[in-house]
């Protein structure tokens, strides 16, 4: 496997990081995933704008444009020409003694390589959730490399047979441990606003545009836990997710919500976001 590290391609055995690069000691830094189909890149700019939004919010220097052509080589890099699958990119404030506040100097630390995802299938898929209590910090608009949070809240749902979490702040849901969260009641879709509570998910982003282009209403505002059992579909979005359908919503034990069929928004939001990704073929 080659990956890029601070400006050069090696095999991955060979690339070193420094055990006092503060991505590995406080993980101070962010990172992000963009799909690839058939080898194209889906709305690469939309992720690239988040990572300088992040870069920006906790003050990372970091020149963004020369990115483009080193994502174009990770694919060619790892073989993926012509196939499906993603690209991961890190950057850390690098390197410097271990001090909490930001160091004077210090270089970021990059890291970038593609792999492959299978990015077809999941409009035949439906899959259970656990409702679990968000403790994340107050910056989820943030895409930090610091997931212990949606690490272990995961892990409590993948152990008991779940597949995502639904989380919830105070009752208010928020999204998944790594998806954002869509419900439908009487054909209008909702989901929970952009801010500092939710990460702000480019296929969420794209969800809404395929509403709209649609003519399904579509309203960004919270849902509680007790209006689950009044919604008649939920769906999952994100990357490597895309838009996934939800079977039931499990709290302490108890369906709150149960559909077996794939729902009518849902499927169509499905075929919309396929018909979008797969316009290269
Ligand atoms: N929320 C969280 C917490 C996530 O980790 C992800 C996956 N990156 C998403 C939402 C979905 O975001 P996106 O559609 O940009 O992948």
């Amino acid at each position: 496997k080659r990956v890029f590290l601070n400006g050069e391609w090696k095999n991955a055995e060979e690339a070193k990081i420094s055990v006092f690069d503060r991505g590995f000691v406080f993980g101070d830094g962010l990172y992000e995933v963009i799909p690839f189909y058939n080898g194209k890149f889906f709305l690469k700019e939309d992720h690239l704008n988040r990572l300088s939004y992040g870069l920006k919010e906790i003050n990372i220097e970091f020149e963004i444009d020369g990115i483009n052509d080193v994502l174009l080589k990770a694919i060619r890099e790892a073989d993926l020409d012509g196939s499906d699958g993603a690209a991961y990119i890190q950057v850390t404030r690098g390197v410097a003694p271990r001090i909490h506040s930001y160091p004077s100097e210090s270089k970021p630390t990059v890291l970038i390589y593609a792999f492959p995802v299978v990015l077809e299938g999941f409009e035949e898929k439906s899959v259970d959730v656990l409702v679990s209590e968000d403790y994340r910090w107050h910056r989820c608009d943030i895409k930090s490399t610091s997931l212990v949070a949606n690490v272990a809240m995961n892990n409590e749902a993948v152990k008991n047979g779940f597949h995502e979490n639904v989380l919830h702040r105070n009752g208010v849901i928020t999204e998944g441990s790594h998806s954002s969260v869509f419900f439908v009641r009487n054909k209008v879709v909702y989901t929970h606003p952009n801010g500092k509570f939710i990460l702000p998910g480019i296929t969420r982003k794209a969800t809404i545009d395929l509403c709209r282009a649609n003519n399904i209403q579509i309203i960004e505002t919270p849902l509680s836990i007790d209006q689950l059992s009044t919604v008649d579909e939920v769906f999952l979005t994100g990357t490597t997710t895309q838009i996934l359908a939800v079977r039931s919503v499990v709290m302490n034990g108890v369906a709150r919500f149960k559909q077996n069929q794939i729902g009518e928004i849902t499927r169509i939001l499905q075929q919309e976001l396929i018909g979008k990704t797969r316009r290269y073929i």
